[in-house]
Formats: structure tokens, sequence, C-alpha cells
């Protein structure tokens, strides 16, 4: 839908975002996800801001459009700033975090390009030196995994998703093609059995992993807490981490936190959370749901504050509609625009 009151004109539309393969992880397997796009015009400046909404997420197409439409109704004049947008847009409606996110990546869009600069740069960032990106290896059968190991080519860092029951034989796999370091993500996948969680993280250190993201459930704070005391290997949150708010409650029995702009609602939220879990000493991961380049640029605005990021989306999809992320030597290469 569209509308002009004036001011600006908004523009929202649904899109599903098609996997090269199928892809596998310990919640299920999907062929894509649905996404939501905005494009924003105003000043004769047009921006654009992204949704994504992977099913385990509460947001929907239908919360997304109504969030967006909601919010520029009321908010339809930019002259008030940046800081203060971000922060209406925060308190505008409980919850609605990748609605929010997308709102969030157009407007800093919007200033950027009214200040004739790019995101990182408006936010005092740096574009080097930038953290590894890691290349997305899903569930699959041994071919199946081995032919993902070496479309990886030039990225230095493989992340591997486990949490299902071939655990041993898929590190073994890969061991057998390549001897790249390894982030493993279980995505709860070891929920019923912290002793086997810490038996696997210890065998997985002798198999050259650098860290386990979210081995137990989320909600399991004594578990993670036993397994943080023993663990020879860092261990990153993920679901634990939604928003700004658990990163306090998680600091002492994590080691750190993947910030993803459609959990938290944003850059401007995304940045916060990095602050604070620095503030703890905590590691950062710069994260992604399954995103188009657009949303996986916003997030890239963010790469050099990072240890490490994970925004390798436009690789693993066949219809991006926003041909703008590239990578070099390992590392996404932040945008000028
Ligand atoms: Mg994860």
């Amino acid at each position: 839908m569209e509308f002009l009151d004036g001011f600006m004109k908004i523009e929202i539309n649904n899109f599903f975002l098609e996997f090269k393969t199928p892809f596998a992880i310990a919640h299920g397997t999907r062929s894509g996800t649905d996404l939501v796009f905005l494009k924003l015009e105003h000043e004769n400046i047009i921006a654009h801001g992204e949704a994504s909404l992977p099913p385990y997420l509460p947001d929907t197409q239908e919360s997304v459009h109504k969030f967006v439409n909601a919010f520029f109704k009321v908010h339809t004049d930019l002259s008030e700033g940046l800081p203060s947008l971000l922060n209406t847009l925060m308190n505008f409606e409980e919850g609605n975090f990748a609605a929010k996110a997308c709102v969030d990546i157009a407007l800093h869009n919007w200033f950027a390009q009214k200040k004739g600069v790019p995101v990182w740069k408006m936010l005092g960032l740096n574009n080097s030196p930038l953290p590894l990106c890691t290349f997305t290896i899903g569930m699959d059968d041994k071919a199946g995994i081995k032919r993902k190991v070496a479309e990886a080519g030039e990225f230095k860092l493989l992340k591997i998703k486990l949490g299902g029951n071939n655990d041993r034989e898929i590190i073994t796999v890969i061991r057998e093609v390549t001897d790249k370091p390894l982030c493993v993500d279980v995505n709860q996948g070891w929920h019923h059995d912290k002793e086997m969680a810490l038996e696997m993280i210890t065998w997985l250190k002798t198999q050259g992993v650098i860290l386990v993201e979210q081995p137990l459930d989320k909600t399991d704070f004594e578990g993670q807490r036993w397994l943080h005391e023993r663990s020879p290997l860092p261990i990153i949150a993920d679901e634990a981490a939604q928003v700004l708010a658990d990163v306090e409650r998680l600091k002492d029995i994590y080691d750190g936190v993947n910030v993803k702009l459609m959990k938290c609602g944003g850059i401007g939220e995304g940045l916060k959370m990095i602050h604070e879990a620095r503030k703890y000493n905590l590691k950062v991961l710069v994260g992604s749901m399954s995103e188009s380049g657009l949303a996986i640029s916003a997030a890239a605005n963010l790469s050099s504050l990072a240890d490490w990021v994970d925004l390798d989306g436009p690789l693993l999809t066949k219809n991006n509609p926003f041909d703008v992320v590239k990578y070099f030597d390992g590392k996404i290469v932040t945008s000028d625009k």
C-alpha cells in the first residue's frame, strides 16, 4: 500500500526469499523466508528498509504492515532527527522487533543519504579492519556437506549447524575436506542434556571449532551456567539474547552474544547491544536471519565492532532483489552507499 500526506510517501511490499537449497537447522527445514520491504520517500530521497520473518519469530508480514503503517501515520516528519525518531520507534508498541528493524534500517538509510555519507560513517564507525565473515553450511547428507564446503571458496571461517542426531559425523565429514576453523551453531539442539553438550564441546575443541552458539534451551539459565563454568570453548548466546535488556542478564553465563537487527529492532538497538556486551567483556558476533542484501548490508555497518560476522545470507539465496553486498578475502565489504 501507499499513501501521501504532503510530507512522505511509503510503500510496503511482501517478498518470499528463496534458498538455493532447502535449509535445515535444529528448528526444521524450509525453502525460504517471508520478507517485507519498505520504501520511504521524503524530500526526494528514497530509502529502503527490510523485515525478515522466519517462522520461529513472532512477527509476520501482516504484523509488519500494521506496525509500519501505524508508525508512519503518526511520524511523517523526519525533521526531529534520527536519535529522537529511533527512540520513539523503540517505544512505539511492544515487541514488533522485525518491524522496528525495517523502519530503523529505512531511517538510517534516509539520514545517511541526506548527509551524503555511508551509514557506518554517519554512526562514527570504521570500515576497516573488518572481522572474518562466516560461510554457513546447513545440515545435509555427506555429499551435500562436501559440496557446500567447496562452495565456501575464499571464506576462511565456516559456520556449521549442529543439534541433529549425527553431529560427530558432520564434523568428521567436514574435516575430511577442510582444516578451516569452524563456528558451530546448535540452535538449542542439545537442550535435553547438558552433560552431553559438555562432552560434545570438549570433542569439538579437538576438531578446530572456535566457538559454540546456543547449545542449550534459551531459558535454561542453570544448565547454561553449569556448562559455561566447564566449557573449553566460548559459548555465544543467540536465541537467548534477543534484545538489549538480555545482555546484562546473560553476562555471567555466556561468553558472547549474537546481535541481529531483526531480533533487537535495528541498527540503533544493535549498536547499543554491542556497547553493552563490550561493557561486560563479552564477545560480539553480528549475525542475521535469512535476509536480502538490503538488511545484510545494513548489519554490515556494525562489522568493525564485531569479533566475527555471520552475514553470508545473499550467498545462500537465489532471488535476492538487492544485489548490493560484496565479499572479498573472506570478509564482507562495507558499502560506501
Ligand atoms: Mg544462531
